[in-house]
């Protein structure tokens, strides 16, 4: 563990990235934020403890400690749009999803400030995230990339109505080999969860920049409904009840897609 990620590393075909997991804004930002900033609310809250049941698959995981609010790691550190005429959130973002201000009057970060926080927060993790694929490929032809992530399921600024409850985002298919994101769709098919493949969420640049199956990285991104798993008002509880329903259904995702990129490996 370092101050900018945790990292457990497994030896299985499988990494899960969890980019929006931090709460931290570290000390000499934090005069610049205002209240509401402070308390976080945008993180993709508890995903470390509800993909806990990855370790037993042999997964490596990956979780950023920083917030989301200091640097978007699943934004290009040029900050161009992933949704391009559609309101979206950018690598330093200056409101939360409900459009709050999150610096004090004139405290936002200037291009300077913002390519500072690209060296100093985002590139580590990307290394880090690059490095760890080139280890699992070393050991395995083809590996999955897993985005995890999570977001309040009613977010008017951002989409109309509530969220399915798991959201498949493989860039329309061009991230993942078709029948590893058949596998992922077929558990959320059998689930009492309702669910989309590409819709409003297609997978942002993690998915986008590092998904290449004909390079042996199959990545799909699973943007879920926290109203699945934790309460969405502060203090935002994780609730064990709901937690205990949808984690089998994200093991028969993950495992089934886990299953479908190494059978890859079994004809190589
Ligand atoms: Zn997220």
């Amino acid at each position: 563990m370092t101050d900018l990620y945790t990292l457990e590393r497994g030896t299985a075909p499988l990494l899960i990235s969890i980019p929006h997991l931090g709460t931290r804004i570290p000390d000499a930002l934090r005069e610049h934020y205002t209240d509401i900033a402070l308390t976080v609310a945008d993180t993709d809250w508890h995903l470390d403890r509800l993909y806990a049941f990855a370790k037993d698959l042999g997964a490596t995981i990956l979780g950023a400690r920083v917030s989301r609010y200091v640097i978007d790691l699943n934004r290009p550190p040029n900050d161009e749009s992933l949704y391009p005429g559609q309101t979206t959130t950018s690598l330093c973002p200056t409101e939360t999803f409900r459009g709050e201000p999150l610096y004090r009057e004139g405290r936002a970060p200037d291009a300077a400030a913002r390519a500072q926080r690209v060296a100093a927060y985002w590139q580590p993790y990307h290394d880090t995230l690059r490095a760890e694929l080139q280890r699992l490929r070393s050991l395995h032809a083809n590996v999955l990339l897993w985005e995890a992530h999570s977001i309040a399921s009613v977010l008017p600024r951002l989409f109309e109505n509530k969220l399915p409850d798991l959201n498949i985002g493989t860039q329309d298919g061009r991230t993942v080999a078709a029948e590893v994101q058949a596998a992922a769709a077929n558990a959320a098919q059998a689930s009492a969860y309702t669910w989309v493949a590409n819709g409003r969420f297609k997978g942002g640049y993690i998915t986008r920049h590092f998904g290449a199956p004909q390079d042996g990285v199959h990545a799909i991104q699973l943007e879920m409904c926290q109203s699945t798993y934790m309460s969405e008002t502060a203090p935002f509880d994780y609730v064990p009840a709901l937690a205990g329903k949808v984690e089998p259904v994200l093991r028969g995702m993950v495992g089934g897609a886990l299953a479908a990129v190494q059978a890859l490996n079994a004809v190589k």
